[in-house]
């Protein structure tokens, strides 16, 4: 196989893992993330309908966001470290078969070592999800988005209703209130979020497991290429798509180097 043809399988087999995984986790989570908005529709729905008094409402039931918000970032800390460890061998296998290697033999690492193993954006996974409880990042910036929504639109004088609409649209089916997270919600904003770190949290482990074997075994005069994923790559990686490095700390930064890259830096074979 030409070694261009092998780079784009490689890629391709890391995409499919990562989206499979990161599907799984998604689902987990997305009935959480529902009920979550509705019930943060149902505390905004405390605020008195209009009026010059709905500041002062809003700063005493906002702190009530926080333990309700609190729940995705649980569900996250619960649901990502299995699929993290399903992912793990998957990538050590397609990496080894890249350099023409044997598999290695798979060592596990506990849930716990893997939030602490995983960063993003300079934190680890365990401190944007923080152990359990409402002080971890995640929550809080939730929490911030929320605040600051509402705050804007009370200062653009908006009726608490547009307000609710705002967090989470709900319709009735068969009796039952369900929620319909559009465009331009919070829950749209919540959901953004939470799928970033999802794909964050994926591809870091991809990355480094990857790399971590590729460098176990690397030769002195090993070089380096990063290939980026051409469908959506943003400005950030594209100018490094294919540049080749003698060291990997020649790059100025290893993927993921923001939340949506699909980027990895393979050995040159
Ligand atoms: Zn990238």
């Amino acid at each position: 196989m030409q070694t261009k043809e092998k780079q784009d399988e490689l890629l391709a087999l890391f995409l499919l893992f990562a989206s499979q995984v990161e599907g799984r986790i998604e689902k987990e989570v997305r009935p959480i993330l529902r009920l979550t908005m509705l019930e943060l529709r149902q505390l905004i729905s405390e605020i008195s309908p209009e009026g010059q008094f709905r500041e002062f409402e809003w700063r005493e039931i906002q702190p009530r966001a926080l333990p309700i918000l609190s729940r995705i970032a649980s569900v996250l800390r619960i649901q990502i470290p299995p699929e993290l460890a399903v992912i793990r061998p998957e990538i050590q296998k397609a990496a080894a078969k890249y350099v023409s290697q044997p598999v290695p033999a798979v060592e596990p690492i506990d849930n716990q070592e893997l939030l602490k193993k995983v960063v993003i954006g300079g934190i680890t996974l365990n401190q944007i999800l923080g152990s359990p409880g409402v002080s971890n990042r995640l929550t809080i910036n939730m929490a911030k988005d929320l605040d600051r929504m509402v705050r804007t639109s009370l200062f653009m004088e908006r009726p608490t209703s547009e307000i609710a609409d705002k967090v989470v649209r709900t319709l009735e089916r068969n009796g039952r209130v369900i929620s319909q997270i559009r465009k331009g919600s919070y829950a749209n904003q919540i959901l953004n979020r939470t799928n970033n770190t999802i794909a964050a949290a994926v591809w870091d482990v991809a990355n480094k497991t990857a790399r971590e074997f590729w460098g176990d075994i690397a030769a002195p005069n090993q070089k380096w290429m990063w290939l980026a994923t051409l469908e959506n790559t943003c400005p950030v990686c594209l100018p490094f798509h294919r540049v080749i490095k003698p060291n990997l700390k020649d790059f100025p930064a290893l993927p993921a180097v923001h939340p949506n890259c699909r980027c990895i830096v393979v050995p040159v074979v």
